[in-house]
């Protein structure tokens, strides 16, 4: 390119296709400060490592297509912007005394590893095409889960327009004309060093000795793909590259089943709570919705969907973004249906790419239903029987100490110094097969030695279901009610078998002044005492047993491993390897005592009893637990553990609905408690 009038078109094309792109952006960004102002301060650069660099939210997901390909073109299209980069730091650098370094064997070995890596990237789009229109085939039909294969209820729920093509079209042509800028170049200006540029090199044998005019051409078409890339980049799904980088950036590292903070304050004042318009997110919140990039991945794993509810994540984000931006908010555009129909189980929240957290959203609309008097039908019930009796279950608080009768329980009011309180939980204390639960931890942990004791009719409700339903308020004033008790009794440790207990006490308990409360579940402190020779493993013969991790403790809490090694199998599945390396690594290598079922650990089905569902109408065919039970019926094993009361009465109602066949289901303490009789 010679003259100073290309050179000038050059320059003004360049920078003037970069500032459409920032404009758009900052135009985004006026959305976004609308928000709240983020009190936390993020680790930006550790963030963007850990989920742009390392992809580990991709890898996490769609392990046996989605991820792979999306890999090749990441890093693929990542290896071209270094290798421009680099190019342009050795053209311009003398400039400002940086002397040019595009030359020798570096010169060599940044050729050809560059041409490589963009024979990926091209991989990498070709599949995804040929992904999309195997996609578009099947828009709107049912399809196969990506690990079983067996049919979903519900349809596809990717949906697929001209822009999708489009933007893979562009990618496509912006490789493909890069390769043959580099053997018009070749072929126009030869040199001996050049089949070290393999593909290039390749592609010019097709048009030998290119006229010095025609390479220059070819230059202009690829710079034009360049600019459109540069000035559309922010209206195309590809965008995520910008927002879900700076989402990562501002992200906070707090624990999944912590739902965002509504100050005492504003309960007090009486006014309206939750989110119903952009000014109730924070500007976190309102930026990652502008990073979704309709990826589909939460919608696929979604209990309620694909139980054939109407709930969709991905059309809540999407909903709830239009909403904020046009400011209709989100009563009058997010179907309150679908709200209700939220089992809070964070599938969506562990499956997005771009850390959206649907929960926080779906919550937050709640809060703002119930506030403004919109709560009816069966989900009052908890609530009413939260607030009458302390019991999520209506039982007076006598009640609660009857399974103790004849197990001389201690209890912390006859007997303080305790190291453990056994929080016992309304299901622990009221449901009969919950109960048999509660009975054998009890059994185990005065086998073993622990000392611990029990709240009795002094413990109420946590206020988990309160919270998840929205009804902030019930949930306050029972944190005030068992703080106070925790801190009449000194309480600093707490075990629960209640996974939902588990993770409101030591996840949310700490912002109302017990910052050192430490919970455990009780099938950590039992492999502790396992690991201690306090008590022995059950023994299960291979197969006989399959176990199924609650949502609330798998993926919610990261407790995977400790459920098992109750039962002698080693395996890991609590690693920090991304899924895609665990599933390539070590999915044979599983020491298969359990029966393991398809989904499990972190990608453990739901039950459907979570946020509040538990006590709302369901059609017996829509319930969430029944795709669960058939998977466990399917491991062949005749015994189902579980280590949750919710699960285990929503798996009951489920197997009985799905099957005839006779299942048992234990909860893990009793298999332990049976192993140590
Ligand atoms: S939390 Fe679970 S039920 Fe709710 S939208 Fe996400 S995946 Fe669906
Ligand atoms: S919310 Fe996340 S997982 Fe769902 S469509 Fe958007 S980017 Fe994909």
């Amino acid at each position: 390119m010679d003259g100073p009038l290309p050179k000038a078109i050059f320059y003004i094309l360049t920078f003037s296709s970069i500032a459409i792109m920032i404009w758009q952006i900052v135009g985004q960004s006026r959305f976004w400060m609308k928000g709240k102002k983020i009190t936390w301060k993020p680790n930006y650069i550790g963030s963007v490592l850990t989920y742009v660099v390392a992809q580990r939210k991709v890898m996490g997901s769609r392990p046996k297509s989605g991820a792979p390909l999306h890999l090749l073109i990441f890093y693929g299209f990542l290896s071209l912007m270094i290798a421009t980069t680099l190019l342009a730091i050795s053209t311009y650098g003398p400039i400002i005394g940086i002397p040019g370094f595009h030359k020798g064997n570096y010169y060599l070995a940044y050729e050809a590893t560059f041409d490589a890596l963009g024979l990926l990237y091209i991989a990498g789009i070709v599949w995804a095409l040929n992904r999309r229109y195997r996609l578009a085939r099947e828009q709107g039909q049912p399809i196969p889960d990506p690990n079983t294969g067996q049919l979903n209820r519900s349809k596809n729920p990717i949906t697929t327009t001209w822009q999708d093509f489009a933007v893979l079209y562009l990618l496509l042509i912006l490789g493909i004309s890069g390769y043959v800028l580099e053997a018009a170049r070749i072929s126009a200006d030869p040199k001996p060093w050049d089949h070290y540029s393999f593909v290039g090199y390749a592609i010019a044998q097709l048009f030998p000795s290119l006229s010095p005019q025609g390479y220059i051409s070819i230059w202009w078409q690829h710079m034009v793909w360049v600019w459109c890339f540069f000035a559309f980049l922010p209206q195309m799904r590809i965008k995520h590259i910008i927002f879900a980088t700076l989402t990562a950036a501002g992200n906070q590292e707090q624990p999944m089943g912590k739902l965002p903070p509504v100050p005492a304050s504003r309960l007090e004042s009486g006014e309206s709570i939750g989110a119903a318009v952009a000014q109730d997110y924070s500007r976190w919140h309102l930026l990652s919705l502008d990073a979704c990039m309709s990826c589909g991945r939460c919608t696929e794993v979604c209990p309620a969907y694909n139980s054939g509810k109407i709930l969709n994540p991905k059309q809540i984000v999407q909903d709830t973004h239009r909403a904020l931006r046009t400011g209709d908010g989100i009563p009058a555009s997010v179907s309150e249906e679908a709200l209700w129909a939220c089992t809070t189980c964070n599938a969506c929240v562990e499956a997005c790419p771009v850390l959206i957290r649907h929960v926080d959203l779906i919550v937050d609309a709640r809060r703002n239903l119930v506030s403004e008097g919109q709560l009816t039908g069966t989900a009052t019930l908890p609530l009413k029987q939260i607030t009458g009796t302390g019991s999520a279950w209506g039982q007076s608080a006598p009640e609660r100490e009857q399974w103790m009768t004849g197990l001389n329980i201690p209890l912390a009011r006859e007997n303080q110094g305790f190291e453990y309180l056994f929080w016992v939980g309304c299901a622990g204390a009221t449901d009969p097969a919950a109960i048999r639960t509660t009975k054998a931890f009890a059994q185990l942990m005065q086998k073993a030695g622990v000392s611990f004791a029990c709240l009795g009719q002094e413990e109420s409700c946590t206020g988990d279901p309160a919270r998840r339903i929205g009804d902030e308020a019930t949930f306050q004033s029972q944190t005030e009610i068992n703080a106070a008790a925790f801190k009449k009794y000194g309480v600093t440790k707490v075990v629960t078998a209640c996974p939902h207990c588990l993770n409101t006490l030591k996840n949310e308990y700490p912002e109302f002044d017990l910052e050192d409360l430490q919970v455990v579940h009780h099938t950590e402190l039992l492999a502790q005492l396992v690991s201690q020779d306090k008590l022995k493993a059950a023994n299960p013969q291979n197969g006989a047993i399959t176990y199924h991790d609650p949502c609330y403790l798998a993926r919610v809490n990261n407790i995977s491993d400790d459920p098992r090694k109750l039962v002698g199998q080693k395996a890991s599945l609590d690693s920090s390897l991304p899924l895609l390396l665990r599933e390539l690594s070590t999915e044979e290598s599983h020491a298969r005592v359990l029966a393991e079922p398809e989904h499990h650990g972190k990608k453990t089905l739901c039950c459907g009893a979570g946020g509040g569902r538990m006590w709302m109408e369901e059609e017996p065919d829509q319930r969430p637990g029944n795709r669960r039970a058939e998977e466990l019926i399917a491991t062949g094993a005749k015994t189902v553990a579980v280590a949750c009361p919710f699960c285990r009465i929503m798996l009951d109602a489920s197997i009985k609905q799905v099957s005839d066949e006779a299942i048992n289901i234990v909860d893990l303490a009793e298999v332990l408690h049976e192993a140590n009789s």
